[in-house]
């Protein structure tokens, strides 16, 4: 049993904001008070407490990260290293940091949940393996969809009942949280060398079959099957000059559903072409503000060196186009594909100083801190351990103008960061971090410090340099230990994995299986991945609505 007190406390999801309090722990658990001789205590007078951060769209595991951590062998180099040592295990730091690493620099920094974001449903026993190397934290992830050609055949065919089924039967075999769609029709496209880029047209192959259709069918059978997470969307045309019409466009397609809008920094830009690329951020920010069914993660840019990886291949082949850096292609059969680039962004580059502040405009000028979440889209816009960097920009309009007043003239033409005033409080940033990000994916144990919520803490210094405040915690429990101190690692525990088991009817492993001996180079047996494998996993089971 443990007694936090004398803590400035952050809970926003139970509408406390920085009232001075005690958390009492028990069990792992957060509870209403603890009671006798053995209570230990951590008096954390004059320090600010927070709810575990939670990463609601990240790429720590499975086959796309892998392959850009061998692709960046000169990255590993030069990185943060972990060393073998009678707590930790020896690991890489750096853009894309190894699997022991990246648990230990999440809590490092006080997040305790992480949500994988695209796991190819045949790549889902490898992720499993990878997430179970990751300590520390607890971890979801989201099944790749949107391109399955087993799912498209069947929207063409207007056969909506046994795509759910399929939807159902795919997320269960994947052990899967949440569905995933990444450039929905474009990855399935990329097989003939094309792409979606026009939301009404239909995709290579098919005549019923568009990206709308694939969008608002996959969204309308995510909320059948009752899963805590909505759909997870990679819209169209990622990158792209010009792509706030189809982002806009798109959220109309969801109009009725609930979404979550992956990284959106990527999906707000104006202009024609590079040489004109602008910032749209305030329109894609005034459709949002007034549709609550959207949630959405910043997607957010710093400047210095990255690893761009997602299933949107065709995007990746014009930014390798682009900048003549190392290229990786994956094609994941009839399911989906992924690319890999690694990339330097520039401060001095018109077109990145125009991302860098597309995402924190989105931050700014989305005005409900549980609908916009902090993310960099690790490893694309930047590495997850440079968040403290945002949020003391987010923070701080001073600090943000004297680097915004650095940008190359053009952009600050193209952008409005320069115009905005808002600072965001510690209750916000708890939400953007922590309440947001759990209460958007389902998880009703993450992201407060209620009783009943498990024992995820954060306690910091409450430093006014907020980038040293964030970058390292005082305190951080996991489930009631704790694991840093210092921003050292003082103790590892096992993270678990949340799962759902969505209803579905048993006679669709009929429609599979000859599917899979026709098509598939894996037999229908061998293809999910076995309860048993994970261990400890919180698993829901959901009924149809
Ligand atoms: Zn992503």
């Amino acid at each position: 049993m443990l007694r936090i007190t004398g803590g400035r406390v952050y809970d926003p999801a139970n509408g406390i904001h920085g009232e001075v309090k005690d958390i009492s722990i028990s069990g792992g658990s957060i509870v209403a008070a603890v009671e006798g001789p053995g209570v230990r205590t951590i008096d954390a007078t004059g320090m600010v407490v927070f709810p575990g951060g939670v990463d609601v769209h990240t790429h720590v595991a499975g086959a796309a990260i892998n392959f850009a951590r061998a692709m960046t062998p000169e990255d590993h180099r030069t990185a943060a290293k972990f060393i073998h040592s009678p707590v930790t295990r020896a690991g890489a730091g750096g853009a894309t940091p190894t699997t022991f690493a990246t648990g230990y620099l999440y809590a490092g920094m006080g997040y305790t949940t992480v949500n994988e974001a695209a796991v190819p449903v045949l790549s889902a026993r490898h992720t499993h393996e990878e997430l179970r190397d990751t300590p520390i934290v607890d971890k979801s992830c989201c099944v790749l969809m949107a391109n399955n050609e087993i799912l498209l055949d069947l929207l063409e065919q207007g056969e909506v009942e046994r795509a759910r089924d399929v939807v159902a039967w795919l997320v269960w075999a994947a052990k899967g949280y949440g569905v995933k769609a990444v450039n929905p029709g474009g990855v399935a496209a990329w097989k003939w060398g094309k792409d979606a880029k026009i939301l009404s047209q239909p995709v290579e192959g098919y005549q019923k079959v568009t990206p709308a259709v694939i969008i608002a069918q996959l969204a309308a059978i995510v909320d059948g099957l009752n899963l805590p997470h909505p759909l997870h969307l990679h819209c169209n045309n990622l990158g792209a000059p010009g792509n706030f019409t189809t982002t806009l466009e798109t959220m109309k397609v969801l109009e009725g559903h609930r979404a979550h809008m992956a990284h959106l920094q990527f999906h707000a830009y104006g202009g024609e072409d590079w040489g004109s690329l602008s910032s749209e951020a305030s329109k894609i920010a005034e459709y949002f503000n007034a549709h609550p069914n959207l949630t959405a993660d910043a997607g957010a840019i710093l400047f210095g060196n990255s690893v761009t990886i997602t299933a949107d291949g065709p995007w990746q082949h014009l930014l390798y186009q682009l900048t003549g850096r190392k290229w990786g292609n994956l094609d994941v059969e009839n399911e989906t594909g992924c690319g890999i680039v690694p990339y330097t962004y520039k401060g001095g580059n018109v077109v990145n100083a125009v991302q860098w502040a597309v995402g924190l405009e989105l931050l700014l000028l989305i005005q409900d801190p549980w609908r916009i979440f902090l993310t960099t889209d690790h490893p694309n816009g930047a590495c997850f351990w440079r968040y403290p960097e945002i949020v003391h920009l987010l923070m701080n309009a001073d600090f943000r103008r004297e680097r915004v007043m650095k940008l190359p003239a053009k952009a600050l033409q193209r952008t409005v960061l320069a115009d905005l005033d808002r600072e965001y409080s510690l209750a916000e940033i708890a939400t953007i971090t922590s309440a947001g990000p759990a209460r958007a994916l389902g998880l009703p144990r993450k992201g407060h410090l209620g009783p009943g919520a498990d024992a995820d803490v954060t306690i910091y210094n409450d430093d006014p340099d907020r980038e040293a405040m964030f970058r390292s915690p005082r305190y951080v429990l996991k489930g009631g230990e704790v694991v840093v101190e210092e921003g050292d690692i003082k103790k590892v525990v096992e993270g678990r994995e949340f799962i759902v088991q969505p209803s579905f009817d048993k006679s669709v492993e009929d429609y599979l299986r000859p599917l899979f001996e026709d098509y598939y180079t894996v037999t229908f047996d061998n293809y999910p991945v076995e309860v048993e494998r994970l261990e400890g996993a919180d698993i829901r089971k959901l009924d149809i609505s």
